[in-house]
């Protein structure tokens, strides 16, 4: 008889065919030299999270992936949530064993390892200075970029977002749960803008704009980028800028390819985010934090 992998991990959500984190844990597993297998656990519907996650714990599994769309649903009943969730108002990752079964966000976290990654030293202005960030979209992948871009020192956010009041809520709702005053200040003075109004932003708005992301599914299903993004991206574009698109693909995302033809110094998409999200959560059910080197590899190797 095959012999039980020692470490069970999954990821629960709705249609998750396409999802390459079976992949990625799969090659930290190997990274690491452990036995453990993670998979992919399809839910349709579910009216009791807290029986469910219960009989998940008693199948083996140690440790869950969440997804959409039940990144929220799971939150009442998880007996504890870490901070990371709490700011991030959503959980990405549930630890089961050792119990209390505890709900974790590292959306913002491993964003901000994929951007310290990508060594943009040579943007730092003599005083040290990040320049400011610009963030498109106001869900969850926006919260995560808030909390990440504060934690790394970004200052003068800008939000982007087709609705201005869904912006202000979001930036609301992090500003309720944060305690670290470069998140407070970030919060309280981000200045938020419709994609109507970006061709009337003067200067003095984008004049240190250093870093943009996008945190929408613009690009996701088709090619389809709108023009007064594409415009904006032509008037801001130059060596020492970056955009980092959260979406990401086999072959460039439109918006990457926006961002190149403008002229952006630095490029990448979404792929880091999510290797690194999930080498915070392989830490937190292992207690081992992968290099990613392999996952790195293997990803590749698919495209
Ligand atoms: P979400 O919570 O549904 O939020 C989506 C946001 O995008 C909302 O602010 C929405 O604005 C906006 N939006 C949707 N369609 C738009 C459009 N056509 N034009 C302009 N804005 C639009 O989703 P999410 O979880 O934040 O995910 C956003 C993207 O990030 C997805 O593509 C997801 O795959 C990606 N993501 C990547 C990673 C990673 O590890 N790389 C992690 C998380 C998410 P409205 O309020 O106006 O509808």
């Amino acid at each position: 008889m095959a012999k039980a992998p020692d470490i069970l991990l999954g990821l629960i959500g709705k249609s998750l065919g396409h999802s390459l984190s079976p992949v990625i844990h799969g090659a930290f597993f190997d990274e690491l030299g452990l036995s453990g297998r993670y998979d992919k656990i399809e839910i349709a519907q579910e009216d009791n999270w807290a029986s469910r996650i219960d009989r998940l714990a008693q199948d083996g599994y140690v440790g869950l992936n969440v997804t959409i769309p039940y990144k929220l649903d799971v939150m009442p009943a998880l007996p504890d949530l870490d901070k990371s969730a709490v700011l991030a108002g959503a959980v990405n990752t549930i630890r089961i064993d050792p119990e209390p079964v505890t709900g974790f966000n590292t959306d913002g976290s491993g964003l901000a390892e994929a951007i310290s990654k990508m060594n943009l030293d040579d943007q730092v202005s003599t005083s040290g200075d990040l320049g400011s960030a610009m963030i498109l979209g106001n869900g969850g992948a926006a919260r995560a970029a808030v909390i990440a871009l504060s934690s790394l020192g970004y200052k003068g956010l800008k939000v982007l977002s087709r609705k201005s009041q869904s912006a202000q809520v979001m930036l609301g709702d992090i500003l309720n749960g944060a305690d670290r005053l470069s998140l407070k200040e970030n919060c309280s003075n981000a200045l938020v803008c419709t994609f109507d109004q970006l061709s009337g932003l003067d200067t003095g708005a984008i004049g240190d704009l250093s870093l943009v992301i996008n945190a929408t599914p613009i690009g996701q299903k088709d090619d389809f980028v709108p023009d007064e993004l594409v415009r904006f991206f032509e008037q801001i574009g130059d060596k020492k800028k970056t955009f980092v698109d959260l979406v990401y693909a086999k072959q460039p995302t439109p918006l990457c390819k926006v961002a190149q033809a403008a002229g952006f110094g630095k490029v990448e998409d979404g792929k880091e985010m999510l290797i690194n999200q999930a080498r915070l959560a392989f830490k937190i059910w292992t207690g081992q934090l992968p290099d990613g080197e392999l996952a790195r590899t293997r990803l590749n190797e698919m495209a």
